[in-house]
């Protein structure tokens, strides 16, 4: 948590809040968020930026400034954004950096659990670091079966682990490998490589269409996570197998079962997924 319905959720809210809006102050109180390098440091070299655009890259939120740097930030387990008029966010302990923008808006990371970070990169090594860490984003044109099966097929791990792995599907996580397996009715323990032919456009489009609708639910709100207005997602609402050990499966009302798969928690159907 958070996934990229979740991080794609915050970007939706924060690109029109950051685009065309340059950095007047900006204060990193956490070390960890700009490690190995000084906040102090980090924080002065964004003051002045102006914002170009505000993407995502899996589970990634990438600030593109027009001076051809980018700010990629990682919000881990716990990581969120608030903002609101300069100096009218309350202040609380889990405060890691704020940006004042040149409109009089202060953009607040807030963090509990300290694992995301901010790492700021020159122009030329955005693309270099983005392609050693994340494979190719699972809602758009080149998310096609052959590059599903050139993935999966190399790999004796659990289809669970191998679609965890950030560069088989970009943005992929606990909770939307669960969904996405139960739409295509395959055990998360199935060794990924002997997936058959006929199963993997099934697979493809369960990914798509679990984070499709988590997207459309604006996120699942599980513990920490908020969009930057505070307010919740309700993609929660809508799981067909996550945290439902023990409730019937919508499709066949066998009762869900969890197990660990991938050192994670693990919920499906043991009888529309069998091994
Ligand atoms: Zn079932």
């Amino acid at each position: 948590m958070p996934e990229l319905p979740e991080v794609e959720t915050i970007r939706i809210r924060l690109a029109p809040l950051l685009e065309g809006r340059r950095f007047q102050h900006v204060e990193i109180h956490d070390p960890r968020l700009t490690r190995p390098l000084e906040p102090e440091r980090v924080a002065a070299e964004l003051v002045g930026e102006v914002v170009a655009a505000a993407e995502r890259r899996g589970k990634y939120l990438v600030v593109r400034f027009v001076s051809g740097c980018a700010l990629l930030i990682h919000l881990r387990m716990t990581g969120s954004f608030q903002y609101g008029p300069s100096g009218s966010l309350q202040v609380d302990p889990y405060r890691r950096a704020v940006v004042t923008l040149d409109n009089g808006s202060d953009v607040v990371y807030r963090d509990i659990r300290r694992f995301g970070t901010w790492l700021l990169l020159e122009p030329d090594e955005l693309d270099p670091y983005l392609a050693t860490k994340v494979g190719v984003e699972p809602l758009t044109p080149a998310f096609t079966t052959p590059f599903l099966r050139d993935r999966l097929s190399r790999r004796n791990t659990p289809l669970k682990a191998a679609l965890l792995d950030q560069r088989t599907v970009a943005g992929l996580g606990n909770i939307y490998v669960d969904e996405a397996l139960w739409r295509a009715r395959l055990h998360p323990l199935r060794p990924a490589g002997a997936i058959e032919a006929s199963e993997l456009r099934p697979l493809r489009r369960s990914i798509r269409a679990a984070l499709e609708m988590g997207i459309a639910r604006q996120g699942a709100t599980l513990r920490d996570y908020a969009k930057p207005d505070g307010s919740t997602g309700s993609m929660q609402k809508e799981f067909k197998v996550y945290g439902r050990a023990g409730e019937p499966c919508p499709r066949c009302g066998t009762p869900i079962e969890k197990i660990r798969a991938a050192g994670r928690g693990t919920w499906y159907c043991p009888a529309c997924q069998r091994l």
